[in-house]
């Protein structure tokens, strides 16, 4: 018999791989974002594409302002909590 290749070690490698990537933000942490439109606060993180899984789009992530609607996209400059 055969083990199945698909299963938690999988996803396991696949969050190590993620870890050990330098470039990858996919698992930074939660922040305090103030939006440069409408200067509203909110702890969260801002929707970005991870240079190194580009296709991965977190769902619970903000895309634009929640208040004001404005894309972050005009705002990166504004945005904090960037340090690494
Ligand atoms: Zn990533
Ligand atoms: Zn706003």
């Amino acid at each position: 018999m055969k083990t199945k290749e698909a299963g938690p070690s999988r996803l396991a490698d696949r969050l190590a791989a993620a870890a050990a990537d330098a470039n990858c933000i996919c698992r930074r942490p939660e922040t305090n974002v103030v939006c440069g439109n409408c200067s509203a606060k909110f702890f969260g993180r801002v929707q970005r594409t991870c240079p190194s899984h580009t296709h991965v789009i977190y769902l619970l992530d903000y895309g634009y302002c929640p208040k004001c609607k404005a894309p972050w996209r005009s705002l990166e400059g504004a945005v904090g909590g960037r340090n690494v």
